[in-house]
C-alpha cells in the first residue's frame, strides 16, 4: 500500500532530481484526482458562506516580521528570492495567514458583515531537511485548503459547530473515522489574557459538548497564540494522523490591527481562526492511496471508464463518437 510504490505505478505524481527534493509533480492522473478533491470540498465551502481569495506564492519579509513568524521560526525557515535589487526581500510564504489579514484589512467591517470566511487552496513552502522527506507525507512545497475566519467571539460557538459538522460529513465520505483532541492554554508561553484564554476554551468546548461530541483533552498543548482542536483520522489499517485543524487566534489580529464596528460604533477586535479539513493535500492524498490501496471510489478515480474496441474495422467510429459523448459529459 506504500503510496510512494502505488503512486508511481497509478502515474499520480513524481519527482525529480532536475526539480529538486521535496517538490512533487502532479502527473495528469493524479492532478485529475486532486481536482476532484478540491471541487468536493468548494462546493461544500460555497455552501459555508466562504469566499474563495487567492494570494501570490511570495511576501515582503517585512510581512512575516509583522505577523512574528518569522522571529518565532527563524531566517532558516523561509526561503529567500533573490532578486536585482539589494533592499528588497521576498520571501516564498510558509502559510497563508498574514495575506488573508491583509485581505481583512482592505476595508473595514461592521459587526454584521462578520463571520467573513476566506478560503484558498494555497501552496506554501517550507525547507524540510532532506532526511525528512518523505513521499508526498512529507514535502518542501504543498498545498493547504486553507481558511481564516474573522468573526465576534460571540459567533465562536456556532461557528466552530458548522467546522464540526463539516468536518464531520467530509470525513465520512471518505470512510475516515476521526477523534478530536482539544488543547489548551500553555503552562508558561502564551500570549493575552488568561480570561480571555478561559472564555475561548470554554468556547470550543461548549461547541463540542452542544453537539455531542467526545474529545480528549490536553491540557497546556495549544499554540502560543490560542486553544484548538485536532481531528486526528484513523485510515483501514487502523493507522492514526493529524490532518484537519480550527485554531482559535488572539495573536494575529493585534498584530495586523484588524477591527470591526460593533452596535455601539466603537472599534473592536475581531476573533481569528484558522482552519484546514485536508490540511496538505499532497498528504491527504497520500493517505488516501494507503487507506484504499489504491483502488479509489470512482467519483475520485483518475480512470472512471475505459472505452474498448472489439473489432477496430467495424467499431472505431462508434467507439470515437462515445469516446466523445463521455469526454464532453464528464467534468474534466
Ligand atoms: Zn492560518
Amino acid at each position: 500500500r506504500d503510496h510512494r510504490k502505488l503512486g508511481k505505478e497509478l502515474e499520480l505524481f513524481a519527482f525529480s532530481s532536475k526539480v529538486g527534493q521535496g517538490l512533487p509533480l502532479w502527473l495528469p492522473k493524479g492532478a485529475a484526482l486532486r481536482q476532484r478533491l478540491e471541487d468536493f470540498l468548494k462546493k461544500a465551502l460555497k455552501k459555508g458562506g466562504y469566499e474563495m481569495v487567492v494570494t501570490p506564492h511570495i511576501g515582503q519579509k517585512d510581512l512575516y516580521v509583522t505577523s512574528g513568524h518569522y522571529e518565532k521560526y527563524g531566517e532558516d525557515s523561509f526561503q529567500p528570492i533573490k532578486t536585482p535589487k539589494m533592499d528588497e526581500e521576498f520571501l516564498l510564504k510558509p502559510m497563508n495567514c498574514p495575506h488573508h489579514c491583509e485581505i481583512y484589512n482592505f476595508k473595514p467591517f461592521s459587526y454584521k458583515d462578520l463571520p467573513k470566511r476566506y478560503a484558498e487552496f494555497g501552496t506554501v513552502y517550507r525547507y524540510e531537511q532532506s532526511g525528512e522527506l518523505h513521499g508526498m507525507t512529507r514535502v518542501r512545497s504543498f498545498t493547504q485548503d486553507d481558511a481564516h475566519i474573522f468573526m465576534t467571539e460571540d459567533q465562536i460557538v456556532d461557528e466552530i459547530k458548522d467546522l464540526v459538522k463539516l468536518y464531520d460529513y467530509m470525513y465520512s465520505v471518505f470512510g475516515l473515522e476521526y477523534h478530536i483532541e482539544l488543547s489548551t492554554r500553555p503552562e508558561d508561553k502564551y500570549i493575552g489574557e488568561i480570561a480571555t484564554w478561559d472564555r475561548a476554551e470554554k468556547a470550543l468546548a461548549d461547541a463540542l459538548d452542544n453537539m455531542g461530541k467526545e474529545y480528549i483533552l490536553n491540557p497546556g498543548d495549544g499554540a502560543f497564540y490560542g486553544p484548538k482542536l485536532d481531528f486526528k483520522l484513523k485510515d483501514s489499517m487502523k493507522r492514526i494522523w493529524q490532518c484537519g485543524t480550527i485554531q482559535l487566534d488572539m495573536n494575529l489580529p493585534e498584530r495586523f490591527d484588524l477591527t470591526y464596528i460593533d452596535s455601539n460604533g466603537e472599534k473592536k477586535r475581531p476573533v481569528m481562526l484558522h482552519r484546514a479539513l485536508y490540511g496538505s493535500i499532497e498528504r491527504f492524498i497520500g493517505i488516501l492511496i494507503e487507506h484504499y490501496a489504491g483502488a479509489f471510489p470512482t467519483w475520485i478515480a483518475p480512470v472512471q471508464v475505459k472505452v474498448i474496441p472489439v473489432n477496430l474495422e467495424f467499431h472505431s467510429d462508434f467507439v470515437n463518437k462515445l469516446n466523445k459523448k463521455l469526454i464532453y459529459f464528464s467534468f474534466y
